[in-house]
């Protein structure tokens, strides 16, 4: 099952590119908040699953806004594939290396995305999305409360994550305005062969700069959970940014990194691709 927000209402996908409002298709049943669905998942997942109306919409890309508008809270996972801790230089890490990105720097998959000054990089990730509170959940119960995944950019400033006397705080490098893009749609984890290996990537300007798969993570998506909800509960419509493989811009010889004007396009296979475009930020 694929969900999206096409410009701002909750929309359900039927079929190949086309869909249904699922306020207007429920007879109001739920209603056309994108980030409202995820309090009642399990009431929608049996209305979404039985529902054989016709498709009424056809989704455009140029109107998809991010699945997962306002999370309450954004979890993010440094060091999470051992390709990437080796070009960061960094011993693997023996727990989780956790920080947030604010939840006001989520974005839609397509549109400009203001670059501040700095040394602005690109980390594709697969975001999980939480679908039932996880309040102390083993790994072995973890999937039964994840509502999907979608594909995230972590896109991070990297002078001012590195700023300051150590340890220095990631969180508000990686929270400029529009830098956790997400989309183009929530996708339920039985549309996946295997949710544990998928394969993913980024190009900036047609350029390939990284490609893996999820099998290498560090962490698996149950053992953050677990991880997580040991210390707080995870609650419907959190997100967790679930670390970047290698290949990032500020480890290549020499660095590149996002300058005004570049394309950014980020996939995972199922999922589908975000497309960006730098744009000066306003001052
Ligand atoms: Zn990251």
């Amino acid at each position: 099952m694929r969900v999206y927000n096409l410009a701002g209402r909750l929309t359900l996908g039927v079929g190949a590119e086309a869909a249904v409002d699922v306020e207007t298709a429920s007879e109001g049943r739920f209603t056309a908040d994108p980030q409202a669905v995820y309090a009642r998942w399990d009431d929608f997942l049996a209305w979404a699953r039985a529902y054989r109306g016709p498709a009424t919409h056809v989704v455009d890309e140029a109107l998809l806004l991010a699945p997962v508008p306002q999370p309450a809270q954004v979890f993010a996972i440094g060091l999470n594939y051992r390709e990437h801790a080796a070009e960061a230089g960094l011993a693997l890490p023996d727990r989780p290396v956790v920080f947030t990105k604010f939840p006001a720097s989520v974005t839609g998959p397509h549109g400009h995305i203001e670059r501040p000054p700095g040394s602005v990089d690109f980390e594709a990730e697969l975001v999980a999305v939480i679908g039932r509170r996880a309040d102390r959940v083993a790994a072995a119960d973890a999937w039964d409360h994840i509502a999907g995944f979608t594909a995230g950019q972590d896109l991070s400033e990297r002078e001012l994550q590195f700023a300051g006397s150590a340890p220095q705080q990631f969180n508000l490098g990686k929270s400029y305005r529009g830098f956790a893009p997400i989309g183009p749609a929530l996708v339920t984890l039985d549309e996946f062969a295997d949710p544990g290996d998928l394969e993913l990537g980024c190009e900036v300007n047609g350029r390939r700069m990284q490609q893996a798969r999820t099998a290498d993570m560090i962490f698996s998506i149950p053992q953050l959970v677990e991880y997580l909800s040991a210390v707080l509960p995870l609650l419907p419509g959190d997100l967790i940014f679930t670390g970047t493989p290698s290949g990032i811009g500020w480890a290549r010889q020499p660095r590149q990194l996002l300058e005004v004007g570049d394309e950014l396009v980020t996939w995972i296979e199922t999922i589908g691709r975000m497309r960006h475009r730098f744009v000066a930020a306003q001052r």
